[in-house]
């Protein structure tokens, strides 16, 4: 049996009439930057999401990017992160200058660990951002508890947890403002890059509708230097064809989930766990092992493609050598990234590929 690591053209090819319809609609009307598509998705979307504002963008990076803009970062601000994540997490701090702080993560859910957020808070401390890494929410109470306490902004990356839920509310509501990505491989995906930003707060909407555009509210006066990172229309057409599944889809990956957690149950594995409180939509089923990369060769010559979210932290990587961090500073994340293994996780997964995924490790571990 072959069961690869993900498998979009499965998901095209079961939407293929729908999206070519859409796609051939933008054709006729030519909106391809912004237009009425992307207006329906950001209304759509910001209904899907909890949030009052939606603003699309042409990646979740340049959401990122906006994000850090509307809170005005300067140069040698500092913002709490986490070094276990997708790098763009980073970007939006690097590209305007401010530093990334970073502090360890939770062993079990691989989120910022809240316990050691407030001994990294210094005077230059502007805001906290963290991620729900692999659609799991972080430990919001605690998080936001500490940003009240220090009166700082909260600015979630959701880019992996589009529809997860803390305590029956949806991620991206509980902070400032929040960003999504619609890059091919998310829970939703775009036929190309995408994302968007969303926010109850609408000045902020406002200053990210004009920052995605060049810095101007009406055409051709600039009121700041802004950016070129519109929304393509064709992007607005696929994502509103989409995420009409999107609830379907969680529900099969929760689904999934839950099938790998009966199978694996009791292996020499560590499973993921979903925190109390938290509802993920398991954008990665991570497991864990100390024999890793063993495994993973095992399960590819067995035809069962996996995939590594992440194999180094923010802080061991080149481009951020100058924050001067050596192996050891965050111990957790390091480990994680020693031993993290994603197992296909994609709503288009049968029940047999999942049993014989699961039937694979089981032959590895012995189990
Ligand atoms: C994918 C991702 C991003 C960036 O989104 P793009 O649309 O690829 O630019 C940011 N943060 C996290 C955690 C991501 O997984």
């Amino acid at each position: 049996m072959n069961v690869p690591y993900f498998d979009l053209p499965a998901q095209i090819r079961a939407l293929r009439p729908e999206l070519d319809a859409a796609i051939a609609r933008t054709l006729d009307n030519c909106s391809f930057c912004l237009g009425p598509d992307v207006t329906q998705f950001e209304r759509d979307f910001a209904a899907y999401a909890g949030s009052t504002h939606c603003v699309g963008f042409n990646s979740g990076t340049s959401a990122l990017h906006v994000a850090a803009r509307l809170l005005n970062l300067q140069p040698g601000d500092e913002v709490i992160t986490t070094p276990f994540t997708f790098i763009a997490t980073s970007w939006a701090l690097a590209y305007v200058g401010a530093k990334p702080v970073y502090v360890d993560i939770d062993e079990a859910t691989f989120n910022l660990d809240p316990a050691l957020i407030e001994r990294a808070i210094t005077p230059r401390t502007k805001a906290i951002l963290p991620v729900h890494l692999y659609g799991q929410p972080c430990d919001l109470d605690a998080i936001l508890a500490i940003c009240r306490r220090h009166q700082l902004p909260l600015i979630e990356d959701a880019a992996q947890a589009h529809g997860a839920r803390y305590k029956g509310r949806p991620v991206g509501t509980f902070g400032e403002a929040a960003i999504y990505s619609f890059y091919p491989g998310k829970n939703l995906g775009a036929c190309g890059e995408a994302g968007a930003l969303v926010t109850d707060r609408a000045d902020f909407a406002e200053r990210a509708r004009s920052l995605r555009e060049h810095g101007a509210k009406v055409r051709y006066y600039h009121d700041e230097v802004g950016y070129n990172y519109r929304m393509e229309g064709i992007q607005g057409a696929v994502l509103n064809v989409k995420l009409k599944h999107l609830a379907a889809w969680t529900a099969a990956r929760r689904r999934n989930a839950h099938r790998y957690h009966t199978l694996l149950r009791g292996t020499p594995l560590r499973l993921p766990l979903e925190a109390t409180g938290a509802e993920s939509v398991y954008h990665c089923y991570v497991v864990r092992h100390v024999q890793r990369d063993r495994l993973r060769e095992h399960l590819e010559k067995k035809g069962v493609g996996t995939a590594l979210h992440y194999p180094v932290p923010l802080h061991l990587q080149k481009c951020f050598a100058d924050l001067g961090h050596r192996a050891g500073d965050f111990p957790v994340a390091e480990r994680a990234a020693r031993e993290c293994l994603s197992l296909p996780i994609y709503p288009e997964l049968t029940e047999a590929q999942v049993e014989y995924a699961a039937a694979m490790i089981n032959e590895f571990t012995g189990w």
